[in-house]
């Protein structure tokens, strides 16, 4: 079905089916040039319309054609997912495509709701502001929720009235290309979305340098993200937008409600294979609950389903690929070496495709490998903290006993999220605005809804997704000036 579309070198990769490492299907490789044709065929769609020129209202109908069209195709699109990602394949249709074809609606209710101001000033003008599309969107995305992350981008960037050129990861190629056949079918003129498979440093690096592209939306690692940025500023200085990693703490409280709270934690980690940007991936546990709570995130961890994501039932897959799976090996070696108590899990499993055990670290501390780095696996880091003698004055005297977790939470580069366990108000209160983290989910883990904004402090990102605050990203605001003849009236 996927195997050659013409592009002007006639290359194609393989993309692989990660249970097994087999191929599934050659994709076209676009690199530099087919960039370029992209992004001449979408500024052509932007400078001469009719998308930017089409009215909202119509814009709005052909994205609320593609949701129903999402949710007419779950079927075949969470195969494409389950096949090329690995994840489960009821994670991919009954939570993810739900997930993909709301947000599509979100963003085409708000397509004609975008609208200026008029803004009084201090001499007699007439003062009007306009949003109006940015012009020609370049995004690039990961692999680890391909269809997901390809509906954050282009659905804000549509609904404000863009034209796109989108480079997916080159692990997982497959359900863009569908996607986009349907995007087609819902009436989106030619020339609007173009989607382009291919490699980071070729295909990627020339949408992120190219002088056509108007702004740059990225998700992917920080280290990436830095690169992109550079490239940005170094062509035609083009907005960038970056959603990056995260080393995320998930934080228990001594009156947190202990089996809940396993059950989250475990939930907050292993979920989508550990390859989450925003995974809980360091539980911090007070020491008056640790040991319970070990005991049970263990037991929990030893229960997991792992295997075939096509079987139902199943919990978990195999990893991306098989340097995803070297990379989470050498973090398992590392924290056993580093003296991390072992607790389950840290082996393969079979021999063929990249399944890897839940596995379960205790005695974690800080300047381990395992507590710094994403590791982007299904490897659960459990710290203990404990109570600091306070000096009894304080308003709140919960808080004397969170000054340490506070300050170990933040210790990271990363600050994309956080999760707050506790049954005290004052306490979720003190830690929700002390911790440096675009997200604090308190009693709960991985809410996620359109209308919610998601993005990173510190260097998990620049700018937020989803929500009101993405329209921002993909407009520009005019200010338009008129002097007014009778300025009495
Ligand atoms: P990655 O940075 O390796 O790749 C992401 C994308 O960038 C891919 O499409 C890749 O081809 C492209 N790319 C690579 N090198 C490039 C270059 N030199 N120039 C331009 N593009 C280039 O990341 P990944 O391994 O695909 O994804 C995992 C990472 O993504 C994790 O760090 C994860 O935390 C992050 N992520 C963040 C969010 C978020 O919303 N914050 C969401 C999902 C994933």
């Amino acid at each position: 079905m996927f195997t050659k579309s013409p592009n002007p070198t006639g290359k194609t990769f393989p993309t692989y089916d990660p249970r097994t490492g087999d191929v599934i299907a050659h994709v076209a490789e676009g690199d530099a040039e087919d960039i370029n044709r992209a992004v001449s065929a979408a500024r052509k769609a932007f400078d001469e319309g009719p998308w930017p020129k089409m009215t909202a209202y119509e814009r709005s109908r052909v994205l609320f054609r593609f949701a129903d069209l999402i949710d007419q195709h779950t079927e075949e699109l969470a195969t494409l997912e389950t096949w090329d990602n690995g994840k489960p394949y009821e994670q991919a249709a009954k939570i993810e495509l739900p997930m993909i074809s709301r947000l599509i609606r979100y963003y085409a209710g708000w397509a004609d709701k975008i609208h200026g101001l008029t803004v009084p000033a201090d001499s007699p003008h007439l003062v009007q502001t306009i949003h109006e599309p940015i012009g020609v969107a370049g995004q690039i995305i990961p692999w680890n929720f391909p269809l997901l992350m390809f509906a954050w981008k282009v659905g804000p960037a549509l609904a404000c009235g863009n034209t796109v050129v989108i480079k997916t990861a080159e692990q997982t190629p497959l359900s863009a290309l569908h996607a986009a056949k349907l995007l087609h079918e819902a009436g989106l003129p030619p020339g609007v979305l173009n989607v382009v498979s291919g490699f980071g440093p070729t295909a990627g690096a020339a949408l992120a340098t190219h002088m056509q592209v108007d702004k740059l939306a990225f998700t992917g690692s920080t280290e990436t993200g830095k690169i992109v940025l550079e490239l940005a500023a170094k062509s035609n200085l083009k907005p960038v937008t970056l959603e990056l990693g995260g080393k995320s703490p998930f934080i228990v409280c001594k009156d947190a409600d202990v089996d809940k709270t396993v059950e989250l934690a475990h939930f907050a980690l292993f979920f989508n294979q550990g390859q989450c940007c925003c995974a809980g991936s360091r539980t911090y546990v007070h020491e008056s609950v640790y040991d319970e709570f070990l005991e049970k995130a263990k037991a929990r961890a030893l229960k997991r389903s792992v295997g075939d994501p096509f079987v139902a039932g199943i919990e978990q897959g195999p990893q991306i690929d098989s340097e995803q799976f070297e990379k989470i090996m050498r973090y398992i070696r590392s924290g056993v070496e580093s003296g991390a108590t072992l607790e389950t899990g840290g082996e393969r499993i079979g021999d063929k495709g990249f399944y890897i055990q839940p596995t379960v670290f205790s005695n974690v501390k800080e300047d381990m490998l395992i507590a710094k780095d994403e590791i982007f696996g299904p490897v659960q880091s459990i710290l203990k903290f404990k109570e600091l003698e306070g000096d009894g004055n304080n308003t709140f005297p919960n808080c004397r006993d969170i000054n340490e977790v506070i300050r170990r939470a933040n210790t990271t580069s990363y600050g994309l999220a956080a999760g707050v366990f506790t049954q005290d108000i004052d306490t979720a209160n003190t830690l929700t605005r002390a911790l440096k983290v675009g997200t604090v989910w308190i009693n709960c883990y991985d809410v996620f809804d359109a209308a919610i904004p998601f993005g990173g402090y510190k260097m998990s990102g620049q700018g937020r997704e989803k929500g009101i605050h993405c329209l921002s990203n993909y407009l520009q605001v005019k200010a338009v000036v008129t002097p007014l003849k009778d300025p009495a009236w």
